[in-house]
């Protein structure tokens, strides 16, 4: 959207223009559906003239390129995830090297995703991901730290690290984990004041990290670790590198070298082979972690994936009632865990107004996936995109309600 831009195209996102440009996601099964309803509703539009043309770009398209120019031939061109040039020319513009970094952001103007590396070197069984993204590249520090300077002078306050595998960062380029020095880099960014780490994986976890968010306020107490499953059969055929002794050894070392710290997960249920007895230990194992934030899929059964020589034999009812077991379980891990936060002072930025609240986020809560802070708009006026010290006055099982300190937003 920045190279247009730069072109002088005018660009908007989730708003209707004249072209429309669909990025798709292909990595589950609803993420699948999801963006053929988009491209058929966008086809269907263009055949009622409403738009000129469309075109899609993403995942999906990586993936089953030929069988969607087969099943929807209305879609002026399909592209892959590395064909950003060629996108850009049916678009009228060139795709200019130095703009790099240069970025229009569809997120709040208070918060902006960081995206430090592209694709995956792992051989987790059930992911496609390396397939449509291809292997791991990480991208340089020095580069990173331009784009965050760009995106601060922007009014963005809040950066989300984010890649398949934030681990693995610096691995390819420096042939050291570098997760740290990008950090320390970030940091001195002005204008940045939290730096929240998405998407790390477990095996190879590059502990300096836990000395620098120790240390260094900017870094949010917060990781996100999706673990996926923890019963070792399970762990063994995921191919995922780990076992719930080390999974386990490795939650303890993070909580002792940083208390404070909020963990969240993903977990995957209905694996095949999944017995009764993995999803009890994986339901026992949840209770004792105590996350403080936790997601739970699904199995999807993908194509060309190690897992798709495996039978997918739990039942979608199985699966589904597995996901729910787990997340009733959260649910009231998540309300003890709030309780303990009633009458304690935090810092929220404000994301934004939505009907009668102002919904705010501590530095233990990532945007769209984590708890939200709701202050009463009838009562207080609120600076949407600022921090502000919030009491927090009464929880429910995720959100929380709060009054701000300071009494002249009242
Ligand atoms: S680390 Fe994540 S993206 Fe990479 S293969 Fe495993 S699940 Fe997929």
């Amino acid at each position: 959207m920045g190279q247009l831009q730069a072109n002088g195209k005018e660009v908007v996102h989730e708003e209707e223009g004249n072209i429309v440009v669909i990025n798709t996601c292909g990595f589950i099964n609803n993420a699948k559906e999801e963006s053929i309803n988009t491209i058929l509703e966008y086809v269907g539009k263009k055949e009622d003239g409403l738009i000129d043309k469309v075109f899609v770009t993403g995942c999906l398209s990586e993936r089953y390129k030929p069988d969607l120019q087969k099943e929807i031939p209305d879609v002026d061109e399909y592209f892959g995830t590395s064909d950003l040039p060629k996108l850009l020319k049916v678009l009228g513009a060139d795709y200019k090297h130095e703009l790099l970094g240069e970025r229009l952001t569809t997120t709040p103007k208070n918060y902006a995703y960081l995206k430090i590396a592209e694709g995956c070197d792992r051989p987790c069984s059930f992911c496609a991901i390396p397939i449509m993204r291809g292997g791991h590249r990480s991208t340089p520090i020095e580069r990173l730290v331009v784009e965050a300077e760009k995106l601060a002078a922007k009014g963005v306050k809040e950066l989300i690290l984010i890649a398949q595998d934030l681990t693995y960062y610096g691995l390819d380029l420096y042939k050291e984990r570098k997760l740290a020095d990008l950090l320390e880099a970030l940091v001195k960014v002005d204008g940045i004041e939290w730096i929240r780490l998405h998407y790390a994986f477990p095996t190879g976890f590059p502990m300096d990290v836990l000395k620098v968010m120790r240390e260094e306020p900017k870094i949010c107490k917060y990781i996100d670790i999706p673990l996926q499953h923890i019963s070792d059969n399970v762990l063994r055929s995921m191919r995922r590198g780990t076992t719930k002794a080390k999974t386990t050894r490795l939650l303890r070392e993070f909580r002792n070298a940083v208390p404070e710290m909020a963990i969240r997960t993903t977990l995957i249920v209905g694996y095949p082979g999944e017995t009764e007895e993995d999803f009890e230990e994986l339901k026992a194992w949840v209770s004792e972690m105590r996350f403080d934030r936790l997601g739970c899929f699904t199995y999807s059964h993908e194509e060309n994936t190690h897992a798709y020589q495996l039978v997918d034999d739990i039942p979608e009812k199985v699966k589904q009632q597995r996901a729910q077991e787990i997340m009733e379980l959260q649910a009231g891990i998540s309300w003890e865990l709030n309780q303990e936060k009633v009458g304690k002072i935090v810092t929220c930025m404000i994301d934004r107004k939505e009907g009668n609240y102002f919904v705010g986020r501590t530095e233990y809560d990532s945007p769209d996936v984590d708890n939200e802070t709701l202050i009463d708009a009838a009562k207080y006026y609120l600076p949407v995109g600022e921090f502000v010290e919030v009491k927090i006055m009464e929880t429910g099982d995720f959100d929380l309600f709060g009054a701000p300190l300071d009494s002249s937003h009242e």
